[in-house]
C-alpha cells in the first residue's frame, strides 16, 4: 500500500498476482466485511508485515538466539512481550505462535501427555476446531470431552459441567469460542476445574481486542492458568497467536512453541504485534471496542425487529448467529451466497445441535469488528440489517438483489477501509 516501488515492480514481474491484489483491494473497499473473525488491520501493521523484519531468522528467544544479528529482533520481541503482559495483566507472554491453531497446539502439547482428557465446548455450540474437532490432529491425540449450552439462552449449565468433570477427571478445562454470542463468568469454570484439580485455559481468540480494551471480562482476572488469543481478529493486528500464562508455566510454554512445535518466528509479525499491543492500550481503541459491542447490539435488535430469529435471541459480544432456516427457509450456504451477491461478506454456521451438515448448516454468523473499524455506527447498523433481512426475504429475486447491492455500495463508499 505504502511501498510504491514494490508495487510498480510487482505489476511488471507478476501481473497475475498484481491484478488479484488490486481485485482484492477493490473487493474490500466496495463490499462490507461482516465475518466476526475478520477485521481491517491497523495501517502500521500492514507496513510492518511488509518490512525488513521478514528477512530475519530469530530462532530462540531474546538474549538466547541461535543466529547473530539480533539487536533489533530482540528489541521488538521484548517490547511485544512486555506490552502483551501489561495489556492483559499476565505474568508471562509468548508472542511467537504463527497463528491461532499452532498457539493452542503448543499449549496442549506443552502441558499434557497424549491421551489425556480435555474438557471443551461442543463445536456446534460455538467451540473452535482446535478444541478437539474429530477432523483435527489434536482431536486424535487427546481425549476431548464436551459440554454444551442452553440454546434458548446460551447459558452454560455449570452443574452438568461439574458432573462431567467429576466423571471424566480432565487435566485441562478449556473455554472460549468462535460462534457463541454471549459472555460468561470465568470464575464458574475455575471453580469446577479446581474441584477436579484441572488446569484452566481460555481461548479468547475472537474477543482478545475487547478484553484488551476492558469492555469484556478478562479470564486472567479470575485466576485462569492460560489465556490464548489470535492477534488478527478484534485486536486488528497481524495474523498470529499469543499465549499468556502464569509464571509457573512459562518455561514449558516457551519450550513447547520453540523448539517443540515451530522453527523460526515470523519477526515481521512479531514487530506488528508489538505495535498492535501499543495501539490497543490507547483510549481510541477503548472507544473502538465499546462501539463494536454497541454496534452488535444495534444490529441484532434491528434484525430481530425484522422477524429474524437469532440463536439465544441476541448478543453480549461482537457476534450473532441467524437461524436462517427458521427465519427465511434458507440454509446458511444459500443465505451466505445471497449476501455475497449484494456485497455483504458473512459465513454459514452450524447452530447448536444442528441437524444439517457443516457445508449446508442452518445458520449464518455475523459480526461488527470490521464495520466498526471503518467508522460505522448505529445508523449504519440499521441500514445493514435492512439490506440483510431484505436480501434474505427476497430469496434470489435478482431485481431486489440489484437494489440491495446498490445500497451496500452507497454505504461503503462513505467509509474508507483503513490502510487501503
Ligand atoms: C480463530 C480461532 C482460532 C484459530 O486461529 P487461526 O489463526 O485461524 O489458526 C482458535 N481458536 C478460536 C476460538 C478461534 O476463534
Amino acid at each position: 500500500m505504502t511501498d510504491t516501488a514494490g508495487r510498480t515492480r510487482l505489476a511488471q514481474s507478476d501481473p497475475d498476482i498484481f491484478l488479484a491484489l488490486k481485485g482484492e483491494e477493490a473487493r474490500q473497499r466496495a463490499g462490507l466485511e461482516l465475518i466476526p473473525s475478520e477485521n481491517y488491520a491497523f495501517p502500521e501493521v500492514l507496513t510492518l508485515l511488509g518490512s525488513a523484519f521478514t528477512n530475519k531468522y530469530a530462532e530462540g528467544y531474546p538474549g538466547r538466539r541461535y543466529y547473530g544479528g539480533q539487536e533489533y529482533t530482540d528489541r521488538i520481541e521484548t517490547l511485544a512481550r512486555d506490552r502483551a503482559r501489561a495489556l492483559f495483566r499476565a505474568e508471562h507472554a509468548n508472542v511467537q505462535p504463527l497463528s491461532g491453531s499452532p498457539m493452542n497446539q503448543a499449549v496442549y502439547l506443552g502441558l499434557l501427555e497424549p491421551g489425556e482428557t480435555i474438557l471443551a465446548m461442543d463445536l456446534s455450540h460455538g467451540g473452535h476446531l482446535t478444541h478437539g474437532a474429530p477432523v483435527s490432529h489434536m482431536g486424535r491425540l487427546f481425549n476431548f470431552v464436551r459440554y454444551k449450552t442452553d440454546p434458548a439462552t446460551g447459558a452454560i449449565d455449570f452443574e452438568a459441567l461439574r458432573k462431567v468433570a467429576r466423571e471424566t477427571r480432565p487435566k485441562l478445562v478449556v473455554c472460549g469460542y468462535s460462534s457463541y454470542p454471549r459472555d460468561y463468568d470465568y470464575a464458574d469454570f475455575k471453580r469446577v476445574a479446581d474441584e477436579v484439580d484441572a488446569l484452566t485455559m481460555a481461548d479468547v481468540s475472537h474477543i482478545g481486542g475487547l478484553i484488551a480494551a476492558n469492555v469484556m471480562r478478562n479470564p486472567l482476572d479470575a485466576g485462569f492458568d492460560i489465556m490464548t488469543t489470535t492477534t488478527h481478529k478484534s485486536l486488528r493486528g497481524p495474523r498470529g497467536g499469543l499465549i499468556l500464562c502464569k509464571e509457573r508455566f512459562a518455561k514449558k510454554i516457551d519450550a513447547s512453541v520453540f523448539p517443540g512445535l515451530q522453527g523460526g518466528p515470523h519477526m515481521n509479525q512479531v514487530a506488528a504485534a508489538a505495535t498492535t499491543f501499543r495501539l490497543a492500550a490507547m483510549p481510541a481503541f477503548q472507544d473502538y471496542a465499546r462501539t463494536v459491542l454497541a454496534n452488535a447490539k444495534a444490529l441484532a435488535a434491528a434484525l430481530v425487529k425484522r422477524q429474524t430469529k437469532l440463536v439465544t435471541g441476541g448478543t453480549d459480544n461482537h457476534l450473532m448467529v441467524i437461524d436462517t432456516v427458521a427465519s427465511f427457509s434458507l440454509n446458511g450456504a444459500e443465505a451466505q451466497e445471497a449476501l455475497d451477491r449484494v456485497g455483504l461478506t458473512s459465513n454459514k454456521q452450524v447452530i447448536p445441535d444442528d441437524p444439517n451438515p457443516p457445508m449446508r448448516p442452518s445458520g449464518l454468523r455475523l459480526g461488527t469488528p470490521a464495520a466498526t473499524a471503518r467508522g460505522m455506527g448505529a445508523d449504519e447498523m440499521e441500514e445493514i440489517a435492512a439490506i440483510i433481512a431484505g436480501t434474505l426475504a427476497a430469496r434470489g429475486d435478482s431485481a431486489a438483489e440489484a437494489e440491495f447491492a446498490s445500497r451496500t455500495r452507497a454505504l461503503t463508499a462513505r467509509f474508507p477501509v483503513p490502510g487501503l
